[in-house]
């Protein structure tokens, strides 16, 4: 006899909130968004405002189902960092203008009677894909997502690693070039401000090729300007692969992100040869996958860092 539990039947809201956009999804528990809907996130319009809309995009998405409140499981927030677990506070005047020391996860709580949790966007798209994706089977796992920033997150178990105040490492902020871009984290020539989609295309626009896509499209043609700042970009990825395979010796590095789902064995590679060149650690021990879940990552993973931390 198999004995369903009792909530096998409700849903997980999924929320994930990026500079530009809000997605909030109602997630079964194999990992499938049932509903969605997304709108821009506008966050200088107010914090007030933008939860309200995810409270109304919630709603809408239980009665696309035909569902009340009572078939809700909870609500699982994924949000571009800086994030306080912990306390629940969104701390991102960053790329979420106005929203610094916000609280997301009581007004949620309260208003769906529901548990509310909140995790850091890279943290939350890791743990999807371990329990839906890249990270199955795998104890340890490092994911780096490559976007308009460069996101980590470290998973040992299922669970996601705290730092100290239970908030988030960024290895997307780890220096190599002293003499590289000025980043918001306080260093020159970080990973984030030299290998994410914003320093490709900051360097591109520089070089006169538009954009990142400009940029990848000029390498395809041999040009040498833009071959330079892709190598660039690589270089710093492939360092940082080393660092991470020798503080962390992680079994699997799962790549994911907008420029990785166009160019994953352009970053793959370098990261593989950081990986099988790191003589002090057990040969083959580590290996490196592209991320599965693509833009289901931030919804789905916001659901399932609920029922993990539940
Ligand atoms: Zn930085």
């Amino acid at each position: 006899v198999i004995v369903t539990p009792l909530n096998s039947s409700k849903v997980a809201a999924g929320v994930d909130i990026g500079g530009t956009k809000i997605a909030v999804g109602l997630v079964d528990l194999q990992g499938e968004i049932l509903a969605q809907r997304s709108f821009p996130t506008e966050a200088a319009l107010g914090f007030e405002r933008g939860v309200r809309r995810i409270v109304a995009a919630i709603d809408e998405c239980l009665a696309e189902l035909g569902r009340s409140r009572e078939y809700l499981e909870g609500i699982g927030v994924g949000c571009a960092g800086p994030v306080h677990p912990k306390r629940g506070t969104i701390d991102n005047p960053y790329t979420l203008p106005t929203w610094d020391g916000v609280d997301i996860v009581t007004p949620l709580r309260t208003t769906f009677d529901r548990p509310a949790v909140l995790e850091n966007d890279a943290d939350s798209a890791a743990v999807g894909e371990a329990y839906f994706g890249a990270g199955r089977g795998a104890r340890s796992i490092v994911m780096l997502t490559f976007g308009t920033g460069v996101g980590s997150g470290i998973l040992i178990d299922g669970r996601i690693y705290r730092g100290a105040a239970g908030t988030h490492p960024e290895l997307g902020h780890l220096p190599f070039d002293p003499a590289g871009p000025e980043c918001y984290c306080g260093v020159r020539g970080c990973l984030e401000s030299l290998a994410s989609g914003t320093a490709i295309s900051a360097a591109g626009k520089a070089a006169g090729f538009g954009d990142a896509r400009g940029v990848f499209a000029a390498l395809k043609s041999g040009d040498e300007q833009a071959r330079g700042i892709v190598a660039r970009a690589l270089s710093a990825v492939q360092i940082a692969a080393w660092t991470i395979q020798h503080s962390l010796l992680p079994e699997r590095i799962i790549l994911g992100g907008g420029i990785i789902d166009e160019h994953y064995n352009l970053f793959a590679d370098v990261v593989r040869k950081a990986v099988e060149s790191a003589t002090l650690n057990p040969r083959g021990c580590t290996d490196v996958q592209q991320a599965r879940l693509r833009n289901r990552a931030g919804i789905v993973g916001a659901a399932q860092c609920l029922r993990i931390a539940q």
